[in-house]
């Protein structure tokens, strides 16, 4: 069965005026795949946050003591905050800064846990896959490295294979950096070339097992079928993995503010389905979506995919309409929202 983990901490936390994460991003995917419905109640579960000793499968005590302090005092001293890059631009401090993070990651955990146990063989957690935290520092909007503590989970208490794929534009340099040197595991990433963090470029193997293919800024939903097609499953298969994690980034969808590809949802999907119909048990992730309007649609389409609709040929039904007719987009303060943004779910 598949299972798709929330938590209400979602409903109304952001990131504060002026950064591109203060956008509705998970609790729309929950309330669309309801009105749709996809998504019956034993089919979702809420977790709390990650406790310290859960985050220190992968981050340092020091630092989590500063997302603890920083969300208790709504401040940091300068010499850990340098430290531990917290209270950026890039990275605020924010009145949720240690709970909403930490509720992401005991998702990835509770997801790697029920991979391994085998209670569940599909996972959703679309507040994850913040993929360029580090151990000692936030980094890139992400202040826990959700799927590095599912990969450390499944990868310390099972001896099988893990195969990480990664559809965001942006490459996953956390996650590169502390498994690609891993046997039993095998990485990929497909991104948008020369963006931020412009690390994975190609032939750059990481530890080893790292396979990274950079797009042209412009690439579609073609050009991504090819390389998944192509380059992604032969190896893949061949690896034959038991579990996957998949980081579902929306941020190379068209009209994203933060990245130049340009896929439609259609092309996402096709990409999700791909690796879904392998049937190997799989954690599926969110991570960038910067855009409130593509991204509910494209994560909203990932659980129906989970559960075996078909997003392409599904009426938007009025509900599910309503709700994205009421997302706030500060981007697009002041210029229409296009109809096609709210009218259907498909591109
Ligand atoms: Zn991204």
């Amino acid at each position: 069965m598949a299972i798709f983990l929330g938590s209400d901490i979602f409903r109304g936390s952001g990131y504060g005026p002026g950064h591109p994460l203060n956008i509705p991003r998970v609790w729309p995917v929950i309330d669309i795949c309801r009105a749709q419905g996809w998504l019956r109640d034993e089919q979702f579960e809420m977790v709390p946050p990650a406790t310290v000793q859960e985050l220190e499968c992968f981050h340092t005590r020091d630092y989590i003591n500063a997302l603890l302090d920083a969300e208790q005092n709504q401040q940091l001293d300068e010499i850990r905050s340098k430290k531990h890059k917290i209270g950026t631009y890039s990275n605020p401090i924010y009145p949720e800064i240690y709970r909403r993070p930490a509720t992401a990651a005991k998702a990835s955990l509770q997801g790697a846990l029920y991979l391994i146990s085998g209670k569940h063989s599909r996972v959703f957690n679309p507040s994850g896959g913040t993929h360029h935290g580090f151990p000692d520092s936030a980094n890139g909007f992400c202040f826990v490295n959700d799927p590095a503590i599912a990969l450390t989970t499944l990868y310390q208490r099972t001896s099988k294979k893990i195969a990480y794929i990664d559809i965001d534009a942006h490459h996953p340099d956390g996650v590169q950096e502390h498994f690609s040197h891993l046997d039993r595991m095998i990485l990929f990433s497909v991104h948008e070339a020369d963006r931020w963090p412009r690390t994975g470029k190609k032939g750059d193997f990481g530890g080893g097992n790292a396979h990274n293919y950079p797009l042209p800024r412009g690439s579609n939903d073609e050009d991504l079928k090819e390389i998944i097609n192509t380059q992604i499953l032969p190896l893949l298969v061949a690896f034959s993995p038991d579990f996957i994690v998949l980081q579902a980034g929306a941020d190379g969808l068209d009209e994203d503010p933060q990245s130049g590809l340009c896929y439609t949802n259609r092309g996402y999907w096709l990409t999700v389905s791909t690796i879904l119909e392998l049937n190997i048990p799989i954690l599926v992730l969110g991570g960038g979506g910067y855009n409130p309007f593509t991204t509910a649609r494209a994560w909203a389409g990932v659980w129906g995919l989970m559960v075996g609709e078909n997003p392409h040929a599904t009426e938007c039904v009025s509900e599910s309409r309503s709700i994205l007719k009421s997302l706030k987009f500060p981007h697009r303060l002041g210029k229409n929202i296009p109809d096609r943004w709210i009218s259907r779910l498909f591109d």
